[in-house]
């Protein structure tokens, strides 16, 4: 049963929504051939209208925090609230229900994992300065974390931070750093200590996005739209009260940034990915294109529900621990997984169903459009740790399988 608390903060978070935005119209219970059939996941917007949209979202984070909702979790002193995780997730679920724009470009990476880093490593200058411009939706933070030789093990990180005085020079280069081209601040992973185990001699960074010497260079995905970076820095001076952690501490501030990844508890409720995994809109696909006679297709879409179905119960069941003050167990770790898996299913199971039309536009409605998400489908496998990373923690954490081997470098820093 919901306490008063939090029966009072639903209702003051529904009068403020109902005071601001519409409620949003139900996509999973569509009528055929009626309203927005997007299915895309990323975005392939043109330039001009993609600046307008981080506006939006920029508007809106003001907005909310203007209303006391734009950090529910964080502390009083940084413009936060210094309410529960509870009350977040019980906030998303609300305004979920609510046509509001889009703050992913902010929220995922930005308020989602570089803020709490900041809060938990920076320096109260880089605090004071950054944290209330963040979640007032004035800045937008990227994780200049992965580089060409440094993505599930990360620890390799080799673009190079050396001293010099009080600041630091940077050099090196990253890549699939999402957002980098609207941000103005990115937590960048050096090496500081080439001598040291890998884990023990990284020091982490903000970087001001205009500092002299850092290059955004878009890169173009197959879904039409650029959404991730190679970001090149060339003698980036960086002042040492930008240093988060310890010198050569960097890997203890990374852990903090992987970990606060967003629950994905609920995350399934809205958009594109709601259509993609409501048993109507499926079913109602198949009839629009003829194909509910057919068997095989029919058992392929009952499987694959069902497996939606575990999935919503799996982050149900997060959901119930984490209000009951239980921190988030394995189950989140399978849910993390299915995610990926039911989205590339329902993805390949509408090709099979569509046939040509995934390839070429008929113009018919809530068909060829599939192909975003069609296209969107690998780089949810990758994101966030591989399929393979999430099956190798699942089997030796949650199954305690034996390890894999490791070096005798590696060795040094995990047990
Ligand atoms: C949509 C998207 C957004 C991203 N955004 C960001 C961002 O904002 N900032 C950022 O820093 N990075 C970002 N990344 C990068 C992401 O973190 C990396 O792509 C990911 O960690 C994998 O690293 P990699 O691409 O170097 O692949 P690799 O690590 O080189 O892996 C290649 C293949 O080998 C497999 N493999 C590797 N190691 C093992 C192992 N031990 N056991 C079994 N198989 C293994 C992998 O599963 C994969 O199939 C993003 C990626 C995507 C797809």
């Amino acid at each position: 049963m919901e306490s008063d608390d939090m029966r009072d903060f639903a209702a003051e978070a529904r009068r403020f929504l109902d005071a601001h935005v519409a409620k949003a119209p139900d996509r999973t219970a569509l009528t055929w051939g009626e309203g927005d059939d997007s299915m895309a996941y990323f975005s392939s917007l043109p330039l001009e209208e993609e600046r307008e949209f981080v506006q939006r979202a920029r508007e809106w984070q003001r907005i909310r925090h203007e209303n006391g909702f734009g950090w529910i979790t964080g502390p009083v002193e940084y413009g936060g609230r210094g309410l529960t995780p509870v009350h977040d997730l019980l906030y998303d679920a609300i305004e979920s229900e609510y046509d509001v724009a889009d703050t992913g470009v902010l929220s995922v990476i930005g308020l989602g994992m570089i803020g709490p880093t900041i809060l938990a490593h920076a320096q109260p200058r880089i605090k004071d300065r950054w944290l209330p411009a963040m979640y007032r939706g004035d800045a937008i933070a990227c994780q200049l974390f992965s580089e060409p030789g440094a993505g599930s093990d990360l620890a390799s990180v080799a673009t190079r931070a050396v001293r010099e005085g009080e600041d630091w020079v940077l050099n090196g280069q990253k890549v699939w750093t999402s957002v980098a081209q609207h941000s103005q601040i990115g937590l960048a992973l050096t090496r500081t200590n080439p001598e040291a185990p890998k884990h023990r001699g990284i020091t982490a960074f903000l970087v001001p996005m205009d500092a002299p010497g850092v290059e955004v260079r878009p890169l173009r995905q197959m879904t039409g739209g650029a959404d991730f970076n190679e970001v090149f820095l060339t003698d980036v001076r960086i002042p040492d009260d930008h240093r988060l952690g310890e010198v050569d501490g960097g890997w203890t501030v990374a852990l903090t940034t992987l970990m606060n990844e967003r629950a994905t508890v609920g995350s399934e409720g809205v958009g594109p990915v709601a259509a993609a995994l409501s048993p109507d809109h499926l079913s109602a696909l198949m009839r629009a294109t003829w194909t509910w006679d057919d068997r095989a297709l029919r058992a392929r879409l009952a499987e694959l529900l069902v497996d939606v179905l575990a999935t919503e119960h799996l982050n149900a069941r997060a959901l119930r621990r984490l209000r009951a003050g239980v921190a988030p167990g394995p189950e989140m770790s399978v849910s993390k997984l299915m995610y990926g898996q039911n989205l590339t299913r329902a993805a390949h199971f509408v090709s099979d169903v569509l046939g040509p039309r995934i390839i070429a536009d008929t113009g018919q409605w809530g068909t060829y459009a599939w192909t975003e998400l069609l296209l969107a489908t690998p780089a949810l496998r990758i994101l966030g740790g591989t399929e393979e990373i999430m099956k190798n923690i699942l089997a030796e954490r949650v199954l305690g399988l034996p390890k894999e081997p490791v070096t005798a470098a590696a060795k040094e820093v995990r047990p």
